[in-house]
């Protein structure tokens, strides 16, 4: 079913505290926590609870979720007082996706270039 744990994701691992995770903030449908390979001085992802395979199914399967999950990248941006900051969604593995798991990445306290690579 829609949205429900699935056994071999790794961060449907982090949300059930199977697998840890340097949790910074959590809602009661998301969880935010330090990427353990950091690309920015502030590197976080927030992830749904729920199990999405990336951002496009989210966004159309559980838009609220979705809107949830964006509301906590400014909450994240804000409890580490980034003035600018980039929120990335890889969504295939083309564009870099490497966890079937939905996430945002929130990424500051460096210059960004454009385009990315
Ligand atoms: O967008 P992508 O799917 O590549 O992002 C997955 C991210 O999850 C990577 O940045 C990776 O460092 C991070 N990760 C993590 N903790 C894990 C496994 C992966 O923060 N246990």
């Amino acid at each position: 079913m829609a949205g429900e744990p699935q056994d071999d994701c790794l961060f449907c691992k982090i949300v059930a505290g199977s697998i840890p995770a340097t949790i910074v903030r959590e809602t009661e449908t998301t969880v935010a926590f330090r990427d353990i390979n950091p690309q920015a001085p502030t590197h976080i992802l927030v992830i749904p609870k729920a199990h999405y395979k990336n951002a496009a199914v989210l966004g159309a399967e559980a838009p609220q979720l979705a809107a949830d999950v964006l509301a906590e990248t400014q909450a994240v941006a804000d409890e580490e007082k980034l003035e600018s900051y980039r929120i990335v969604f890889n969504t295939g593995s083309g564009a870099g996706q490497t966890v079937w798991h939905a996430h945002a990445h929130v990424l500051g306290g460096r210059g960004m270039e454009w385009p990315p690579g």
